[in-house]
């Protein structure tokens, strides 16, 4: 694969890997990244980390954003987060895993910049489903690839992939979250 390569959310490209059976095509999205020239590397954390479709919804029950300072805590990359699924179980590992294997991926393909499904507990960029409702944070593969450098983007957020990203990629230009992208 050659070129500027970006991680996206399954569901956002139309593949029916959600929860519920469904997907969550976003055309501007595939617009957004068709137009600048980017590969694309889809995946689904949660069936990669070994969930079904259909399966049981769930929830972050600490986000990121509601934990003190990981690092200055002495916590690993992943600790802080726990995901319960509706039927009340703890589905952290597979969602671990997931992660896991979307960093693996992109490492593989050498993406720089994950596009991401907002709200999920695997994929939300600022925003995850918490117990009584959506709450800040980041979910368990959206933090993995941000920890390991990559500019990480929700589908609610293309204004932050700037025109000239693309082009700055292609000549070979910067990574990670201080990437314009
Ligand atoms: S939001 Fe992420 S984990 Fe959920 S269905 Fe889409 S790709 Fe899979």
């Amino acid at each position: 694969m050659s070129g500027p390569t970006a991680i996206v959310s399954a569901c956002l490209l139309g593949v029916p890997c959600r929860h519920d059976g469904r997907d969550k095509r976003h055309e501007e999205t595939l617009r957004a990244l068709e137009s600048r020239g980017l590969s694309i590397v889809p995946i689904c954390p949660e069936v990669a980390g070994g969930l079904p479709i259909p399966r049981s919804a769930a929830f972050v029950e600490h986000s990121a954003a509601t934990l003190p300072d990981d690092a200055a805590a002495g916590r690993g990359p992943l600790e802080g987060i726990r995901v319960i699924d509706r039927g009340g179980r703890d589905v952290t590992a597979e969602l671990s895993r997931g992660a896991e294997q979307a960093l693996e991926a992109a490492r593989r393909f050498g993406a720089t910049l994950a596009v991401l499904k907002q709200n999920s507990p695997s994929c939300g960029t600022r925003a995850v489903g918490g117990r009584d409702g959506r709450i800040a944070g980041e979910g368990v593969t959206a933090r993995r690839l941000r920890e390991a450098g990559l500019a990480v983007r929700g589908e609610d957020e293309l204004a932050a992939l700037r025109d000239d990203g693309g082009q700055q990629a292609r000549r070979g230009g910067t990574r990670g979250a201080g990437t314009p992208w």
